[in-house]
């Protein structure tokens, strides 16, 4: 019998409180997982190496980063973390580490939202589609955009969260992002609704105000991306959209503000929830490997 030879494929999603490591197919796949804490970049990393060594040495490694990260494979500071308030990761490249743990591997870089953006347009709640918006609202905003069936990227790569939002009437939040106060990632994110209403999202009942607040900048954030990158749909997940009626609140606005101007959001399905629910990012990583949807990867060091 002729033995077919098995390309493993690794991947690991790199988060700012927890990280994934996996290996499965390039289809998206998940053969076997295991999930640890992030801490600092040495120990982190060196935990995820261990893991794959034990599986067997990788021949190809799909990583998705939360940012801001050198996604750009022809950089010189290609994989290196850039401006993150995260405590030691400043600087750190993630390539490096792992080139030097595994030289022959064949590595692959993208944002942890693009992963998952190709993982829920390839296999999720946008299948099929070749334009898409997956947004995440945690303890930040981030969105990963497909755009003609390429992950979006331009000079660094896109900061959805940090886009500017007009002030819903009436609302004198401050803001909390550092840099900007009340961009929508300042207004919107999970801390945001915190200090805003004095009580974590998961505890404000579905009538409460909040949520209307919410679906408005939201909504105001999307109609920015529509008038840019034309999703055809959008995926919101994260911790914050677990809230019930969020997504059919965003989508009523986004429809309302979009003036019948996109023919995109006439659909009542057009703002969603993720069909892969915690898993987008690390199946999206194991598809970064094989896929064809962006520049060359970054060669082996031989
Ligand atoms: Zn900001």
């Amino acid at each position: 019998m002729r033995c077919l030879t098995f390309i493993m494929i690794a991947a690991m999603e790199l988060g700012g409180t927890k990280t994934v490591v996996a290996v499965g197919g390039s289809n998206g796949t998940l053969v076997d997982e295991f999930r640890f804490p992030t801490t600092s970049p040495q120990e982190t990393l060196m935990r995820a190496v261990e893991w794959f060594t034990e599986k067997g040495a990788p021949e190809a490694i799909g990583i998705a980063a939360f940012g801001p990260v050198r996604i750009d494979p022809k950089a010189a500071d290609w994989g290196t973390l850039l401006a993150t308030p995260k405590p030691g990761w400043n600087g750190f490249s993630i390539t490096s580490f792992l080139r030097d743990a595994f030289p022959a591997a064949r590595i692959t870089l993208e944002t942890d939202v693009n992963a998952a953006c190709l993982a829920e347009a390839r296999i999720g709640a946008a299948e099929g589609l070749e334009n898409v918006a997956y947004i995440t609202i945690g303890t930040g905003i981030g969105a990963g955009i497909l755009c003609d069936g390429r992950l979006l990227h331009g000079a660094l790569h896109p900061e959805f969260g940090h886009i500017r939002v007009p002030r819903k009437k009436g609302d004198d939040f401050a803001g909390i992002c550092p840099f900007h106060a009340d961009c929508l990632e300042g207004m919107a994110s999970g801390p945001a609704i915190e200090k805003r209403w004095g009580k974590p999202a998961q505890e404000l009942p579905v009538d409460h105000p909040a949520w209307e607040t919410e679906a408005w900048y939201l909504a105001h954030g999307i109609i920015g991306l529509l008038a840019i990158s034309p999703p055809q749909r959008v995926v919101i997940g994260g911790g914050v959209s677990l809230a019930e009626g969020l997504h059919e609140k965003t989508n009523t606005l986004v429809r309302e503000l979009a003036g019948g101007y996109f023919p995109a959001v006439n659909e009542s399905t057009y703002v969603v929830p993720p069909k892969l629910g915690q898993q987008a990012g690390i199946r999206g990583a194991l598809m970064l490997t094989l896929t064809n949807f962006q520049p060359a990867p970054h060669p082996p060091r031989h």
